[in-house]
């Protein structure tokens, strides 16, 4: 009874039913997105759903991130949209993983689907890596403002994410431009109706998908291999962990970068050589803030931002 509206439909029916039921999909990011194609995939049915996310909800997320409700602000997302998909569905299996995807973790990707939900280009470039590598087919999904773009990267694509966005750097994380909460929606619609198409081995987009909600426009753009890839040429590089994460904060000249250092070595052996202001959870140190995970770092590009960081951190 539960799918019967589904299963009459000629593009699902019985058989394609039961192949949702049998599939498993990680979901990478639970903000807008990521809440709605995991909602969408719950009611329709997906057997086991594995959720990914680093940060908790806050106030701020409630606008648009469907799943979460006030009672859930401070706890971490991948729980609180776990619990809140459980009563959507107590019949399917969801698992959550409040944790930051990395080269290490990478395994936890290992499903029939990926969906990327993130809000950033290092975890984008790591599911590329993986899926390329593992032949994993995967629903790139990007919003901003009023704004989206979504595109399926399937084993048998010619055309990976870095032959499109490799020249991209520095991605604004901003949270300046603001988004208008019917955005993600739009293509989380179009992301989940991909996923079901993929899961039942139904012909599946291969054009990138641009729309915008506020002009009505929608628009399918064919994208083409770049030969000089090094991703199709089997270069893993950030599954190798050769990468670092880069933010670059609103405002000029801030950037994050995170890394695997021995924290209170480091600030042991800056305190020899320089003035260094213990601050509790972090320290000071020329230019840069350091935490245990990542150092905060002023410099004018995000080139010098890496030679200060090689330079004072370490590689
Ligand atoms: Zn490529």
């Amino acid at each position: 009874m539960r799918y019967s509206r589904q299963t009459i439909l000629k593009e699902i029916g019985e058989e394609n039913q039961k192949k949702l039921q049998a599939s498993k999909v990680v979901i990478v990011g639970l903000g807008a997105t990521g809440s709605s194609s995991a909602e969408m995939l719950a009611r329709a049915g997906i057997g086991t759903l594995i959720l990914i996310d680093r940060d908790v909800v806050e106030l701020s997320n409630l606008q648009r991130q469907s799943l979460f409700s006030e009672s859930d602000i401070g706890k971490p997302k991948a729980v609180a949209a776990r619990d809140s998909l459980h009563t959507i569905n107590s019949e399917i299996k969801v698992d959550a993983y409040p944790l930051d995807l990395d080269h290490d973790n990478i395994s936890i990707l290992d499903s029939d689907l990926i969906l990327d939900c993130t809000d950033n280009l290092f975890t984008r470039f790591l599911i590329n890596d993986y899926c390329k590598q593992n032949k994993k087919p995967w629903i790139y999904s990007a919003v901003v403002g009023t704004k989206g773009m979504a595109m399926n990267f399937l084993p048998s694509s010619k055309v990976c994410f870095n032959c499109i966005f490799s020249m991209v750097e520095g991605l604004d994380t901003c949270s300046t431009i603001g988004i208008l909460n019917t955005a993600p929606s739009a293509i989380s619609a179009f992301q989940a109706t991909e996923a079901i198409k993929i899961l039942t081995g139904q012909k599946a987009s291969r054009d990138l998908l641009h729309i915008d909600v506020w002009k009505q426009t929608l628009e399918k753009i064919k994208v083409k291999t770049d030969r000089k890839c090094s991703v199709c040429r089997g270069n893993y590089e950030y599954l190798a962990g050769k990468k670092q994460e880069i933010l670059k904060f609103c405002g000029s000249g801030t950037y994050q970068i995170k890394g695997k250092f021995d924290y209170e070595e480091l600030k042991r052996k800056l305190a020899k050589v320089g003035k260094v202001t213990d601050m509790g959870i972090c320290f000071r140190f020329s230019a840069m803030t350091i935490f245990p995970d990542r150092a905060i770092i002023k410099a004018q590009t995000e080139e010098e931002a890496k030679v200060m960081y090689s330079q004072v951190v370490g590689n």
